[in-house]
């Protein structure tokens, strides 16, 4: 499994690549290192886990944090704003983009990254707010990959827009504003009693 240690930080310049494409057919590296990065997530849901491995909790992680340049990411995260926490758990090979929306949003608190170890706070980063793409998703209990095509909405989209960028050598750091320098829509809104805090 990988541990922080094994995950690159800012400063590495693999992660300002852009990655390649995965030849098809898969080869077992390929699908070994998806499935450790994949691994990665669904371990650090547990913080239990996170505190014996010393990891820190991620909802996506992309092959060029673990440094392999190919164009594979993981994500495995739950819907927050969605009445029935609808689970997004991709493991995603050669993913494009295919449509967005024009309307922006952004996570009011900010994102994260494991590969960023400073405090961003007060940056925001504009994604756009609704996404659709393409790719070769690989099931784990199959063993077998298919293309999908899914639209996604709100904090997935986010979450995918964020590991994407990975893939072309782009941080979130790269992109983020301040956050009274964004036209885009929060994606919801701080509650007062957070700003009291
Ligand atoms: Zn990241």
């Amino acid at each position: 499994m990988y541990l922080d240690k094994d995950i690159c930080k800012e400063g590495n310049p693999i992660l300002k690549m852009k990655c390649q494409e995965v030849k098809l057919p898969l080869k077992d590296e390929d699908v070994k290192c998806l499935e450790q990065l994949y691994e990665y997530l669904i371990i650090s849901e547990n913080e239990e886990m996170t505190k014996r491995y010393n990891i820190r909790p991620g909802v996506g992680i992309a092959a060029p944090q673990v440094g392999v340049a190919k164009r594979m990411f993981a994500m495995n995260c739950t819907d927050f704003l969605d009445e029935k926490q609808t689970k997004y758990s991709y493991a995603l090979i050669n993913p494009q983009i295919v449509g967005y929306s024009e309307q922006m949003t952004y996570l009011p608190d900010g994102e994260g990254c494991l590969s960023v170890t400073r405090t961003t706070e007060g940056y925001v980063v504009p994604r756009h707010y609704v996404i659709k793409f393409k790719a070769l998703a690989y099931d784990f209990i199959t063993k077998k990959a298919k293309y999908i095509t899914k639209i996604l909405e709100g904090y997935p989209a986010i979450v995918f827009q964020h590991e994407y960028d990975h893939l072309d050598g782009i941080l979130f750091v790269d992109k983020m504003v301040h956050k009274d320098e964004t036209k885009a829509i929060p994606l919801y809104t701080v509650e007062k009693e957070d700003e009291e805090k």
